[in-house]
């Protein structure tokens, strides 16, 4: 079936040029025929049977940056001209071989730091540990478990002519933590005492810890580690790679460990969900007497496990690393009709008279707060308050009791549409997301690593909106 259109097709378009063998193979060997659709829509990161496609649609145009891999599915509506949805567009699909490639170059195992180093002998008694750190699907810097590091008595080692060591942690995704201006981390070593060394960054993925004392102590402590975690969107771990050498002994350096270890687990944060309602009375009667009537729905976020939703101090790992935000729930609202005002409740809506989990806040465009709170308008959704955020079309809320980590709730806000009638029923997109989030950066497009200004966390909008439909008023 599928070769008989593609025949049909064939002799009705100029005879294909065949792609020239190296610019084949690098496209294969880039994408490594992962489909950059599936990858970058699904976060489907499986082989994928499928074609070279060319982007301008022109099948004579075997330039590298116009040929993209692409599965028989996503291939045949990219190239379909009679599809009702909008079809993918070129930058689109584009800025998906972008990702795409990069997570090829990245997803290789860690690269090793000390390779001269362990020629010799290892000295097996030393041993790396870590606890893990759920991370989230939706987040791009993610706190990650700690690192334990075990040291065998030093005196009775083959190699007791050396006091300090040289450690370096190498992740599979790039650093992302918060960098000093001197060029250290929030990432620390301690030897669980009360000497603590800030880590350094030695390359987008590499954190390295030098002349590290080791004749006391028994154990090291790595702590803090942030790593960004949209190069791991489907369920699994993220490791590190840990290397320590003595760092006063001859050339060339001993080398004392080399261990992979899990410091994240990935899951999905939440569901988002958003339904129309009828408004209540009290919305009703806040905008009474006047010639504009009022739309309303609720929008769900619901927490997937326990720590999905952060408050500030809970983000930083309680001062671990420590975080600029709490966890923002953003809901996106896009078509919302001219000359329409739009309140969001100040609070989440609670069954009972317990304390909020999360409060209403100002934020730019990007999901990031502002430093002003939101102004509270007349309306109230029931007994709770609500603000506008007629401007930004961004309803924002961050969580500030700490509770949320113990009641892992599902999550649900009042939003209403205030404006003059309609006269055809309309429909509004919704779509739900964390922040803030930040774009990346345009210098490094696709890697997000350690800076001093990105706020932390940082987060990805992964979801997709969600049609809301208002029958007539
Ligand atoms: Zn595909």
């Amino acid at each position: 079936m599928y070769g008989a259109i593609r025949e049909a097709i064939a002799m009705r378009k100029p005879k294909r040029k065949k792609t020239p063998p190296e610019v084949e193979t690098r496209v294969l060997t880039r994408s490594s025929r992962r489909c950059a659709l599936c990858f970058q829509l699904d976060g489907d990161r499986q082989e994928k049977e499928g074609q070279i496609a060319h982007l301008d649609k022109q099948r004579t145009n075997n330039v590298e940056d116009n040929l993209v891999w692409l599965c028989l599915r996503h291939h045949s509506r990219y190239d379909s001209k009679t599809s009702q949805h909008k079809n993918y567009t070129i930058h689109e699909v584009k800025e998906a071989r972008k990702a795409l490639y990069d997570w090829v170059k990245r997803r290789l195992p860690p690269k090793q730091a000390h390779s001269k180093a362990f020629d010799g002998k290892v000295i097996t008694a030393w041993r790396a540990m870590a606890t893990q750190r759920l991370v989230r699907i939706e987040s791009y810097s993610e706190l990650l478990g700690t690192i334990e590091l075990e040291l065998p008595n030093v005196n009775h080692t083959p190699h007791s002519d050396f006091t300090s060591v040289d450690i370096t942690v190498s992740l599979d995704t790039t650093v992302s933590n918060r960098l000093n201006l001197d060029g250290s981390l929030q990432a620390t070593l301690s030897n669980g005492l009360d000497t603590v060394h800030r880590g350094k960054l030695i390359s987008a993925e590499v954190i390295s810890f030098e002349d590290i004392q080791v004749s006391s102590a028994a154990k090291l402590i790595i702590d803090g580690i942030r790593g960004d975690a949209t190069l791991h969107r489907v369920r699994g771990g993220m490791s590190a790679l840990v290397e320590v050498i003595a760092a006063n002994s001859k050339v060339p350096p001993i080398g004392l460990l080399r261990e992979s270890v899990t410091i994240g687990s990935v899951r999905r944060a939440f569901v988002f969900s958003a339904e129309a309602v009828g408004s209540p009375a009290s919305v009703k009667e806040g905008i009474r007497g006047s010639n504009i009537c009022a739309h309303s729905f609720l929008v769900h976020f619901e927490s997937q496990f326990r720590g999905a939703f952060k408050t500030r101090e809970q983000e930083g790992g309680d001062g671990v690393s420590p975080a600029d935000h709490g966890t923002v729930l953003v809901a996106t609202l896009k078509n919302v009709p001219k000359g329409y005002s739009v309140f969001t409740t100040a609070h989440e809506l609670k069954k009972s008279f317990d304390q909020a989990l999360t409060v209403a806040v100002s934020t730019d465009f990007k999901g990031l707060r502002t430093k002003s709170d939101p102004i509270p308008a007349h309306l109230k959704w029931g007994e709770t308050p609500m603000v506008e955020i007629t401007e930004t079309g961004l309803g924002t809320w961050e969580v500030t009791n700490s509770a949320i980590v113990t009641v892992n709730p599902k999550l649900t806000f009042g939003i209403s549409l205030i404006g003059p009638p309609l006269e055809a029923p309309f429909s509004i997109q919704v779509g739900g997301a964390l922040g803030p989030w930040y774009a990346p950066s345009s210098q490094r497009p696709g890697v997000r690593t350690a800076t001093t200004t990105f706020p932390l966390p940082r987060f990805n909008n992964l979801e997709f909106p969600i049609e809301v439909k208002f029958g007539s008023p």
